[in-house]
């Protein structure tokens, strides 16, 4: 790819999320700890009723949710996952959630925990009494937690995950916790979030827990139906007595009360069904959307709020979910999963429609000193031919800068006609001019001589579109 080098270094990383973790599923039925109190319970059938009660006003916009990943190894960095695992976690994740109007994000990049003592430890689960612990997984998290994201670890436990619910907020343990012994699973996580969004188990009730059983009937006129009530509380979510052999229902009994045969759906991501979870059912996703914007609606990454000002969702790019720096370089680019490059972009990133990141991949954009937001998705249908990789990038430069009495402007044009404009950091225009014939490669000195000391927006204007870059006047 064409890498070039200046003054504000922006990195593209693109994540591949494809094949090489496969062989690491289906090892052994994945358990799953989250499982809610007695007092819990009664909360969550108060809340059920709100949720129902809750007319839906999403409008297509997408919740982003920051995510920061902590994953244990030993002193010496070696053992537990990678970055760029947790990366693919994380995507699968997101796959899941595509329906929910949510995707996460990683607010800054894994933090490694380093630690023998920590590494050999065999965490245990405390399944109650959650305040005042002091073992590992406390200890953890009480040195690690970032305030308002998604805490994730990846740890060594003896075969359980566990995903906080909303009500953890109150019961000292609000995180999730991932045994590394199971990365590789595609749906895991996007499980353990949906506890954090607030789901139950499908089969909640059938597992022992506090939930009363759920009957299979779904007729309102029959007495004995309790689908709003019992086991998950939702009734577009089957009845599940968690009798499950892999993927299959092993096809035994009724529930006794209705006489009708068990019919759990082995794809609904909540269920235990081993490895062939896809989706949440509607009421599921109205359950996540009323958590993501009454009981999770804090979550804010802390290490954007600096950067936050130069990133603004582009309007002009309908087909892609994107953020756009202050400056930014141009990108038709088709680029292949696995590739971490660094561009010169001056101030700006700025991907054009005609980008294209090949299926498997995500495209992050890291301004220096920040490490932000995702994502751009692709469109595959729009995009159906896989290019060579290669990246454009607009020629346009200030040199010097920081600057003092001048500085040249050099780009090379695109079309005849183009003007600079120079902005205030107030947004006083104070300078502007217009020229023509800049098909070749243009050199403009410009005086400043006159300009104040401070932080100046110099924009190229040209027939196709405009670009900015910072100039700094010493
Ligand atoms: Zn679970």
């Amino acid at each position: 790819m064409k890498q070039k080098s200046s003054i504000l270094l922006f990195v593209l990383s693109f994540i591949l999320t494809m094949n090489a973790w496969a062989q690491q599923t289906g090892h052994r039925p994945i358990q799953c700890g989250s499982s809610p109190s007695k007092e819990m319970m009664v909360k969550y059938r108060e809340q059920g009723k709100a949720e129902r009660s809750f007319v839906q006003t999403r409008d297509g916009s997408v919740f982003n949710f920051p995510i920061v990943f902590h994953i244990l190894r030993r002193t010496n960095g070696t053992g537990g996952i990678s970055a760029e695992d947790v990366s693919r976690e994380m995507n699968w994740a997101n796959e899941k959630y595509d329906g929910a109007g949510i995707e996460f994000f990683q607010c800054s990049p894994p933090e490694f925990i380093n630690d023998d003592n920590l590494f050999y430890t065999t965490f245990d689960h405390d399944w109650e009494d959650f305040c005042g612990q002091t073992t590992a997984e406390y200890e953890i998290a009480g040195d690690h937690n970032v305030s308002n994201v998604i805490n994730i670890y990846y740890v060594n436990t003896d075969g359980w995950n566990w995903g906080a619910f909303p009500s953890a907020l109150d019961d000292c343990r609000d995180w999730i916790i991932m045994d590394i012994a199971d990365t590789g699973s595609n749906y895991l996580l996007a499980h353990e979030l949906g506890h954090y969004f607030n789901l139950l188990h499908t089969f909640q009730g059938y597992d022992g827990s506090n939930a009363d059983f759920e009957n299979i009937t779904r007729d309102d006129d029959f007495p004995f139906c309790n689908c709003s009530t019992a086991g998950d509380l939702l009734c577009d979510t089957e009845a599940d007595p968690n009798g499950w052999s892999g993927c299959a229902w092993d096809g035994s009994g009724t529930d006794n009360c209705t006489n009708n045969d068990y019919n759990p759906d082995e794809k609904n991501i909540m269920s235990y069904a081993n490895g062939c979870q896809e989706y949440f059912t509607a009421g599921q996703i109205g359950r996540i959307q009323y958590a993501a914007l009454f009981l999770r609606n804090y979550l804010n990454c802390p290490f954007l709020s600096t950067c936050q000002a130069s990133w603004n969702l582009s309007n002009t790019q309908t087909s892609m979910f994107s953020y756009q720096a202050t400056d930014f370089i141009k990108s038709t680019a088709t680029i292949n999963p696995g590739v971490t490059s660094a561009y010169d972009a001056s101030n700006y990133v700025l991907l054009k429609a005609g980008f294209y990141a090949k299926e498997g991949c995500d495209f992050h954009v890291v301004p220096e000193g920040c490490w932000g937001p995702v994502v751009f998705k692709t469109d595959d249908e729009t995009h159906p031919d896989i290019k060579n990789d290669e990246v454009i990038t607009r020629s346009y430069k200030l040199y010097p800068n920081p600057a003092g009495d001048f500085t040249h402007i050099v780009f090379t044009g695109e079309g005849d006609a183009y003007s600079i404009t120079i902005h205030s950091a107030l947004g006083q225009t104070v300078f502007q001019q217009s020229f023509t014939e800049a098909k070749t490669q243009r050199d403009v000195l410009l005086d400043l001589s006159t300009f104040q000391k401070g932080i100046y927006f110099v924009t190229l204007n040209t027939e196709l579109d405009s670009e900015t870059i910072s100039l700094v006047v010493q």
